[in-house]
């Protein structure tokens, strides 16, 4: 049969794969991962190896240094480490508020409606720190106003706290990244003066991190976050303990964890108590 008509009648069969009987070696390989697989999947890289006779479909074996057919999930690649921003961000409240309203330093300031400072009281004990605006925060220019704030406006209330009385809320990056997608590294750095100026100013004795993403991008780290949450870790150049959560988004995904999240509120109010 010519290959032209052996492919057709393979076609026909809606058979990919075809090994002859006699072969010594492997004939044919599925394709090494797709160029444009994510890292987050597993390679495919296979070699369909001769059948034997009288068995039924070939056997299939890794190639040599490629992963197994079963291996288990590869770890998430490291963070790529962004050059250290030197920017000096303003050193008092007015200067800071004006220095962000304006702040065209990363590729988040054209599609923002407004930047979102923080809110709260500015000697506060306790400063709460999320990932990014949302579309109700880019609207109103503040922080956790949607229903994820409403839900951390209960849970702080649920340890005597508020943004009106004794809590700062800010954000890792002060403007809505587009689609609300995870703010990047680069954002984050561009946007970290302008938080690390705030703690200053805080001077909290704690900051809790609401959820992975402000929990990595603060810790610059591409940890888990089962990892991070536990833990007291330190932040900045104040090494400001810094305790991490869940975000409230995340709990109204999964109520269920609402227990877990209740156990840290726990901590963070006995933290506080002790260090008054
Ligand atoms: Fe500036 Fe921060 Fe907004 Fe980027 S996210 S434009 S650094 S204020």
């Amino acid at each position: 049969m010519t290959p032209t008509k052996r492919k057709q009648v393979l076609k026909a069969l809606d058979v990919d794969t075809w090994v002859r009987r006699d072969a010594e070696t492997h004939v044919e390989a599925a394709p090494l991962a797709s160029p444009d697989a994510t890292p987050d999947e597993p390679a495919s890289a296979v070699a369909v190896m001769p059948e034997k006779r009288g068995r039924g479909r070939p056997r299939i074996h890794p190639l040599p240094g490629s992963a197994p057919a079963m291996a288990p999930p590869v770890s998430a690649p490291k963070m790529v480490v962004v050059p250290r921003s030197d920017y000096v961000a303003p050193a008092d409240w007015d200067g800071l508020r004006a220095a962000v309203k304006d702040c065209n330093r990363c590729k988040l300031c054209p599609t923002r409606t407004q930047t979102v400072f923080g809110v709260g009281v500015e000697n506060a004990p306790l400063m709460v720190v999320g990932e990014g605006p949302g579309a109700d925060e880019d609207a109103q220019g503040e922080p956790f106003v949607g229903r994820a704030g409403k839900l951390l406006d209960e849970m702080l209330r649920s340890i005597g706290r508020s943004r009106r009385d004794n809590v700062f809320i800010a954000n890792v990056v002060k403007c809505r990244p587009p689609g609300n997608r995870d703010p990047e590294p680069d954002e984050a750095e561009a946007c970290r003066p302008f938080l690390e100026r705030q703690i200053q100013l805080v001077k909290p004795r704690l900051i809790v991190a609401l959820g992975r993403i402000a929990a990595q991008r603060l810790l610059q780290t591409d940890e888990p976050l089962a990892r991070l949450r536990g833990p007291l870790h330190q932040y900045g150049p104040e090494r400001t303990p810094l305790f991490i959560t869940y975000h409230p988004a995340y709990l109204l995904r999964s109520p269920r964890e609402k227990a877990k999240s209740w156990d840290d509120l726990k901590k963070v109010h006995r933290y506080l108590l002790e260090h008054a």
